[in-house]
């Protein structure tokens, strides 16, 4: 019998999936590195995004930079495993297949991904956890994004407004983890992805 995506997910009800979010700025990024650098029984999904590549990112490695219209085609297909727009602009979102087939290779899977997708997850599949990355204070938080000096003034405060209510949300989540030190949150958050 062949089954279809949803069914070989709901199958899978979760386990062996991790949802790491948290605010913009907050080293995410950093730690889910260090985290596969070190452990390569950990996949990483890529996303789908509708925004533009910053310097240096690659389509396929960082996200699958699609159109808008490419992006709806996906969630009309039912492609998407959950998919949100994110600082009121862009789409973005994790396709089903890739996790699909890395499940069934074994691996133990991250999705790092913004509240509201890590809410359709749980929705979807009970048994993922959700662990939230914090910053170790408000301030820290700003300064990070400050000194990235990836994004506009206009588009830090965006950020930081949606960053505000994505603090908020912590307590909606499985664990909380302080980003204080990469290789010590990095340790924490696989002690959390590895226990039963
Ligand atoms: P950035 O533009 O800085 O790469 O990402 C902006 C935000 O999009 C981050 O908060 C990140 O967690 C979120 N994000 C990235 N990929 C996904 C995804 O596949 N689904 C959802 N819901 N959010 C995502």
């Amino acid at each position: 019998m062949q089954l279809n995506k949803d069914e070989l997910l709901h199958l899978s009800q979760g386990r062996g999936l991790t949802v790491i979010a948290g605010p913009t700025a907050v080293g995410k990024g950093t730690v889910v590195r260090y985290i596969l650098e070190h452990n390569p029984e950990v996949a990483l999904s890529v996303s789908a995004t509708t925004r533009s590549p910053r310097p240096g990112e690659i389509d396929g490695e960082s996200y699958f930079f699609w159109t808008m219209d490419e992006f709806d085609a996906n969630i009309a297909a039912g492609e998407m495993l959950e998919f949100a727009t994110v600082h009121g602009t862009n789409k973005y979102g994790t396709p089903k297949q890739p996790v699909i087939d890395a499940i069934a290779a074994g691996k133990l899977v991250l999705l790092e991904i913004d509240i509201q997708g890590a809410r359709q997850v749980k929705a979807a599949m009970p048994e993922a956890k959700l662990v939230f990355i914090a910053p170790p204070s408000w301030n820290e938080l700003v300064r990070r994004l400050q000194s990235r000096g990836t994004e506009t003034p206009e588009e830090q405060a965006r950020r930081l407004k949606s960053a505000e209510v994505e603090l908020a949300a912590q307590s909606e989540f499985d664990h909380v983890v302080i980003n204080d030190e990469v290789a010590r949150c990095a340790s924490e958050v696989l002690d959390l992805m590895k226990a039963n």
